[in-house]
């Protein structure tokens, strides 16, 4: 399977910058900001608020990301 191209983009405020800016998914609930590059976790609580990552969700992207790598190299 071939995910290579596909790009979830989402529009938001991004918590490090503030600007109302092109989000670019990441992995699942975790975007990265196009204007300043910083990372950040989509949460919903009634609306949708982007916030800064903490060492867990970081812990998280990183796992999620090696996942992917590994995944893309088995093929
Ligand atoms: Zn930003």
């Amino acid at each position: 399977m071939v995910r290579i191209g596909y790009i979830d983009t989402v529009h938001g405020i991004c918590p490090h910058c503030d600007e109302d800016t092109l989000l670019v998914a990441i992995v699942t609930d975790y975007y990265k900001c196009t204007h300043c590059g910083e990372e950040t976790r989509q949460y919903v609580n009634g609306s949708i608020k982007y916030l800064k990552l903490d060492d867990k969700d970081k812990a998280f992207v990183q796992r999620m990301r090696l996942n992917e790598e590994n995944e893309e190299q088995d093929g």
